[in-house]
């Protein structure tokens, strides 16, 4: 197992001067905004998000990939497109958030495209159902330099998972953990640094536990348990958790549900750009 502490020097050894540089005054930039109530942007940005691809083979309910629901264009980002899109951030950028909607290992070069982030000192993390882990896969995503890989597990029995998952398999999910460990062990690699994410909703609620037992068996480095966001939920849903640590939305006296964390008056993560550059 790799701690999370050999998971932060990893993304530390990112830093060249230029990036620490353009670092300090993104962070420069964010606090005088604040402290001067007018946007002021100093710095380039350090972190991106690409979308390797719009597909999906699940079809999660609260996903649009999963659904099938796109108002913009679809199919697998160009590798061209993004290795331009890659030269012009790299001088700034350390980080690389390399997915949004879609299963990454869909699109056949996404792992030609974490190598050539990789090879400009960018960071790169994923998150992956993990039906395509392989063997082969396995291995290829460890040469290709991949920094993090969440893997969604989301229960610890079948109908639990499926429950939301739907039309995966958690046997898959599974043996695609278990490859990415063995993989790891035979090429001595300390990354990609393995998480489980599990997105606690009402179905799967009572087998956190179970989930971080599992977790441990396996050795994955880490279980996280996320928050679900869920489109309907003024009159209540069915995934919506009993356990309120785990509820995004609180039941009020009229027995409608409202967020429970204020919208803070400030943005502190960045503006979405839609790149065109996708290819059916
Ligand atoms: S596995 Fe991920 S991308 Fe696929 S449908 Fe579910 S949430 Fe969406």
């Amino acid at each position: 197992m790799v701690t999370s502490w050999y998971d932060n020097y990893n993304l530390f050894t990112k830093l060249t001067f230029k990036k620490s540089y353009n670092a300090t005054k993104v962070y420069a930039g964010f606090y005088w905004s604040k402290l001067t109530k007018k946007g002021s942007i100093f710095g380039l940005p350090l972190s991106i998000t690409i979308e390797p691809t719009t597909a999906c083979n699940l079809g999660c309910p609260e996903c649009p990939s999963g659904l099938k629901q796109f108002t913009r264009a679809e199919g697998n980002l160009k590798t061209d497109f993004y290795k331009k899109i890659i030269d012009e951030v790299q001088i700034h950028a350390f980080y690389l958030n390399f997915y949004f909607q879609g299963e990454p290992y869909i699109n056949p070069n996404f792992l030609e495209m974490v190598a050539y982030a990789h090879s400009k000192k960018i960071y790169t993390a994923t998150s992956t159902n993990a039906h395509f882990l392989t063997p082969q896969k396995a291995e290829e995503t460890i040469k290709s330099g991949l920094s993090r890989l969440t893997i969604s597990i989301d229960g610890t029995t079948q109908e639990t998972y499926e429950s939301y998952r739907k039309g995966g398999d958690l046997t898959k999910v599974l043996e695609g953990a278990k490859n990415m460990i063995e993989a790891k062990k035979i090429l001595k690699s300390k990354t990609p640094y393995l998480i489980f994410q599990f997105l606690v909703v009402k179905p799967n609620e009572h087998q956190i536990e179970d989930a971080k037992t599992l977790a441990t068996n396996l050795g994955v480095d880490e279980i996280r348990f996320k928050t679900a966001q869920v489109y309907d939920y003024q009159h209540g849903n069915s995934l919506i958790p009993t356990i309120e640590k785990y509820a995004r939305y609180k039941k009020h006296h009229d027995g409608t549900y409202r967020l429970k964390n204020k919208m803070l008056n400030e943005c502190w993560r960045g503006v979405r750009v839609l790149l065109h550059g996708t290819e059916k």
